[in-house]
């Protein structure tokens, strides 16, 4: 089912704008799930991600402190009505002081569900202390079963950290588990049914990202993203796949019942079958920029308001102007898409 994006029917003022504390944009939506890039560094060089040298990090003094970044997810939970809170990166296990963020965060009233998505490299030794911290769930990325393909795609020979970091997870108690995957014209395409074999295995829940053109070195191309229709013609000569019943809501990942379940998989279809329409997201940079999609052109500035001495309220009020100037989608199938500056592994997942 494809949710799309959004009619725009004129195009409303800021005085239009509901009385409402809530982070509403001009379509209606309202941004619940907060996702927080804790770090824009990362321990891998994927290749559809960052060059083999990496990046010129953000400097430091520019990065959130702790107590800047707890304030931030308090006023968005207390004062802006977000619900859920996902940690992201560059890689967010290099975050020094994860845990005590995540037990702050936990501390908050109402309390967030709170979700991470890592690449798993060291979670084997940290799985059980972030669970205990307050941790729910976690999302690893996994795109081969193969060490000599995950040397290719990460330049990095750390595959079996991958596994143990699953493991552990599991173990641990941060279910449901969830792999996300991204496929590649002539890298790995034809690892999607023994992916898929390897969650339903070990009881992790499997989702293919399509690949968004958010690399530092702008050389995605439409031709080489593997859609989600090829996935699921490919995984249909291995599984019958029948639609989820559950409601989708405002969840990126369209769901199958493989072989009738319960084993589930999913395929999160930004390009080909855009979900904009449901979009419930908004965004924390890890130096304190606002950011109301993925997409976005803009952003706003709240480090500087932190530490400018701004109120809560006045925070608050920033943030839900960022929200109201949101677009109807990612604009990628529009003539004169322009990809952000800002590169995905300073912007999060
Ligand atoms: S592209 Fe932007 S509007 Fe669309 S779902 Fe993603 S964050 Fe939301």
């Amino acid at each position: 089912m494809d949710l799309g994006i959004p009619v725009v029917r004129g195009t409303p003022e800021a005085s239009d704008r509901p009385d409402t504390p809530l982070l509403v944009d001009r379509f209606g939506r309202i941004a619940k799930d907060l996702r927080v890039s804790l770090t824009d560094r990362c321990n891998l060089r994927c290749t559809y991600c960052m060059p083999a040298e990496g990046l010129d990090w953000l400097p430091k003094s520019d990065q959130l402190t702790d107590d800047e970044l707890v304030r931030l997810m308090r006023i968005a939970v207390t004062l802006l009505g977000v619900t859920d809170i996902r940690f992201t990166g560059g890689e967010p296990l290099l975050r020094r002081g994860l845990e005590h963020v995540i037990a702050a965060t936990a501390a908050l009233r109402p309390r967030p569900r709170m979700s991470m998505t890592t690449n798993g490299i060291g979670l084997d030794r940290r799985a059980r202390a972030l669970k205990e911290a307050g941790l729910n769930r976690i999302n690893i990325s996994l795109d081969t079963l193969s060490a000599s393909r995950f040397s290719t795609l990460t330049r990095r020979n750390r595959l079996e950290d991958v596994f143990a970091g699953l493991a552990a997870a599991r173990e641990a108690g941060l279910t449901p588990v969830k792999v996300n995957s991204v496929l590649l014209r002539g890298v790995n395409e034809d690892e999607a049914v023994p992916l898929l074999r390897f969650c339903v295995d070990n009881g992790y829940q499997l989702r293919f990202i399509e690949q968004m053109p958010l690399d530092p070195q702008h050389g995605w191309t439409r031709t080489n993203m593997i859609t989600a229709a090829e996935i699921l013609a490919s995984l249909s000569t291995a599984f019958s796949l029948t639609p989820e019943p559950a409601p989708r809501g405002g969840a990126p990942a369209e769901r199958w019942l493989v072989d009738g379940g319960p084993a589930v998989v999913g395929v999160i279809a930004s390009v080909t079958r855009p979900f904009c329409a449901a979009c419930d997201r908004t965004r924390l940079t890890s130096d304190g920029q606002v950011r109301n999609c993925l997409f976005s052109q803009s952003e706003t500035d709240l480090r500087a308001a932190l530490r400018g001495g701004a109120s809560d309220d006045e925070i608050a009020s920033l943030w839900r102007a960022n929200s109201w100037a949101k677009a109807a989608g990612h604009g990628i199938n529009d003539a004169g898409f322009h990809q952000p500056d800002r590169p995905m592994s300073a912007i999060g997942g």
